[in-house]
């Protein structure tokens, strides 16, 4: 068994011992009825948040107002939860108040059945208020209760059911489906920051090109993310793309994720965005520094999203730098070692494998490129310098900003293998920028 159910039994167990009911809930009985290893188990409880602060040594009150206490133990840290009823959703975003009842309303306020489920650990029960086991069975998500008025309480389950629903891949029952549909522009209203959550979720936890199916038939991609919706229907050169279109190609990219990181998860979403607005009839279908435009494009999706600035840093480089990978195999020596040198390399090697394998499927340059980083000697990628600005000033120059540009050719011919020692860089030097 899973060490941490193990502990969390024990953590009920303790509960169960001091007369108090002490449940698993929500995520982590669906998961272990599907038999995938949960995020966290986490335990429902009559105790009330001072009767668990009372019973664990280490407790962290998180959000002692809403019931929640943290326990921690070595296993790690478990939440544990009075069994509640939510009051209004005043904010959309969180209940008013909460009180706190028994198991049964406790189901009812989560969000859909299948994750409204408890076990209990000592009699090895299913306990099931809301049908959750037949939907867990038939595939299905749907919201306990009243679709409409569920989601009005809270907005972000839309983007909640479109995720679990291409997670598990399964179906969103049709009264469900419908309510989210009508309700789909009010996802605006959920905060930034838990959007970009759930988008990040989708994107990195497996079977990301059905959520942004499942986002766009919904209609919710055209307000989370209207560049992404934009690209609907952008015709592209079928020589390049024989798949179709940016769209098309685009959730066909997001098929190739494998545990990516949200940086590549992103990239790879985002890598065409700026396609629809430079796209240009000529000669055949262009689309003029797209990755350019892209980077910005990506940049400023990512600030809306009010992502970490070194995520938002790195998709909008991978967007930047994605035409490029391409012509490494023709780049001189110094210019193709400081680009695979470049943080992120890897990422964007990943990106562009991705772009090839969604579009004409030719990954020659791709493996050229790794075949090229597999025999590179380490030490000259990065070599140590050859000579610093003390050794200019030593060597009679007057320091100024010619300094970096002098330094970089020493590194450029460095790179080539053309200055191999601190003297031979010394005469280049003297050659091309004689001391007045
Ligand atoms: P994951 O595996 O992604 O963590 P989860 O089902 O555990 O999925 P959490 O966000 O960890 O989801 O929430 C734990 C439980 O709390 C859910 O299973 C659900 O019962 C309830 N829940 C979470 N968010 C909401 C919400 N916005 N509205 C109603 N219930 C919710
Ligand atoms: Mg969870």
């Amino acid at each position: 068994m899973d060490e941490r159910q193990a502990a969390a039994e024990r953590i009920c167990a303790r509960l169960t011992a001091a007369g108090y009911r002490a449940l698993f809930a929500g995520g982590c009985v669906r998961d272990v009825l599907l038999g995938v290893p949960p995020k966290d188990f986490d335990i429902a409880t009559n105790a009330r948040p001072e009767d668990v602060q009372a019973l664990f040594e280490k407790t962290i009150p998180v959000g002692a107002a809403f019931g929640v206490v943290r326990v921690r133990v070595p296993e790690g840290e478990f939440e544990v939860a009075t069994f509640r009823h939510d009051g209004p959703y005043l904010d959309g975003r969180r209940p008013s108040h909460v009180t706190f009842t028994d198991a049964k309303s406790d189901a009812l306020r989560r969000d859909f059945t299948i994750n409204a489920l408890f076990y209990d650990p000592f009699s090895d029960e299913v306990i099931d208020y809301v049908g959750g086991q037949r939907d867990l069975e038939a595939g299905v998500i749907r919201t306990v209760g009243d679709p409409r008025q569920r989601f009005e309480e809270d907005y972000l389950r839309l983007l909640r059911a479109v995720r679990f629903a291409a997670r598990l891949d399964y179906c969103i029952e049709e009264n469900t489906m419908a309510a989210i549909q009508a309700l789909a522009q009010n996802i605006e209203r959920t905060s930034p920051e838990r959007i970009a959550d759930e988008l990040l979720k989708m994107l990195t936890e497996g079977n990301a090109e059905r959520a942004f199916q499942l986002l766009d038939e919904t209609g919710m991609l055209n307000v989370v993310l209207p560049e992404v919706a934009g690209m609907k229907g952008v015709e592209q050169p079928a020589g390049f793309h024989p798949e179709g279109d940016v769209f098309t190609h685009t959730l066909l990219a997001l098929r190739h994720l494998d545990h990516p990181t949200p940086a590549l998860a992103l990239g790879v979403l985002l890598h065409d965005v700026g396609k629809p607005v430079t796209q240009t009839f000529e000669d055949r279908i262009r689309f003029h520094c797209h990755a350019k435009v892209g980077a910005e494009m990506a940049r400023d999706i990512c600030k809306r999203l009010r992502l970490a600035n070194c995520t938002t840093e790195r998709v909008a480089w991978l967007v930047e730098q994605h035409m490029r990978v391409a012509d490494i195999p023709d780049m001189r020596e110094s210019r193709r070692k400081r680009f695979v040198r470049e943080d992120g390399f890897s990422e964007l090697l990943d990106l562009c494998r991705i772009d090839c394998l969604a579009s004409h499927g030719d990954l020659s340059t791709i493996q050229w490129i790794e075949e090229y980083i597999r025999t590179l000697e380490p030490e000259t990628v990065r070599p140590e310098p050859l000579l610093t600005g003390h050794d200019l000033i030593a060597m009679g120059y007057t320091p100024g900003p010619w300094f970096k540009e002098i330094l970089d050719a020493v590194e450029d011919a460095q790179l080539e293998g053309e200055v191999r020692t601190p003297e031979e860089a010394c005469t280049m030097v003297r050659q091309h920028w004689p001391c007045e």
